[in-house]
C-alpha cells in the first residue's frame, strides 16, 4: 500500500466478506483465501467505493489482473451477487433498469425518498449533482458514475430481474 492512500474502513471490508459469503465468488471456484480486488485499479480512478470492489481468491485475483476475467466481467458477478443478496431497493433496481435502457446519466428523485437510494449512492454507482423541485415536490438530481453506467449494463446482462420502462415514474434528466 503506497503512503497517503486512505485504509478502508473495517465495515466496508466486512460488507466485502458478506457480499461473497467469504469465499471466493468465481463460479467453481470456492476458495476461501481472499484477497481485495479493484474491479478499476486504484491508481486510475483512486475509486475505494463497494462498487469498485470485490473479495477474490489470489488465483482469479491474477487472473483479473491479466485480463482473462475482465472488469465487466466482476460488474455482472457483482450484480448477481448483488441480486442473490437482496442488496438493492425497489427504486434502485428501476434505475438501474431505467440506465440499462435509456441513454442518459442524470435522474430527478424525491427527497423525501432518499433513503431508498442510499446503497447506490454509497457503493459509488450514483452521485448527488444538486437540489431540484419536481411536480411542487423537493427532490434531488443525481448523476450515474462511469461506474454506475457500466454497472446498469452489467445488471441488464447479469440476468437479474429488470423493470420495462415506458412510464414517467423516474425521469431521465438532461446533464447540466
Ligand atoms: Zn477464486
Amino acid at each position: 500500500m503506497s503512503v497517503g492512500r486512505p485504509t478502508i474502513p473495517t465495515a466496508l471490508e466486512r460488507d466485502l466478506k458478506l457480499e461473497v459469503g467469504y469465499r471466493c465468488p468465481m463460479p467453481q471456484c470456492r476458495e476461501t483465501e481472499l484477497d481485495r480486488a479493484h474491479l478499476v485499479d486504484y491508481s486510475k480512478t483512486h475509486d475505494d467505493s463497494f462498487g469498485n470492489q470485490i473479495m477474490l481468491c489470489p488465483t482469479c485475483h491474477r487472473k483479473h489482473t491479466k485480463g482473462t476475467v475482465t472488469t465487466q466481467d466482476l460488474r455482472v458477478l457483482k450484480a448477481r451477487l448483488a441480486w442473490e443478496n437482496d442488496r438493492y431497493t425497489g427504486t434502485e433496481i428501476k434505475i438501474l433498469s431505467l440506465f440499462a435502457q435509456h441513454h442518459g446519466t442524470h435522474f430527478s428523485h424525491s427527497k423525501r425518498w432518499a433513503p431508498c437510494v442510499r446503497f447506490l449512492n454509497a457503493d459509488g454507482y450514483i452521485e448527488w449533482v444538486r437540489d431540484d423541485v419536481a411536480e411542487g415536490v423537493p427532490a434531488d438530481v443525481y448523476r450515474l458514475t462511469d461506474n454506475g453506467r457500466l454497472f446498469a449494463q452489467a445488471w441488464a446482462e447479469s440476468g437479474a430481474r429488470q423493470f420495462e420502462f415506458n412510464g414517467p415514474d423516474l425521469r431521465p434528466r438532461q446533464a447540466d
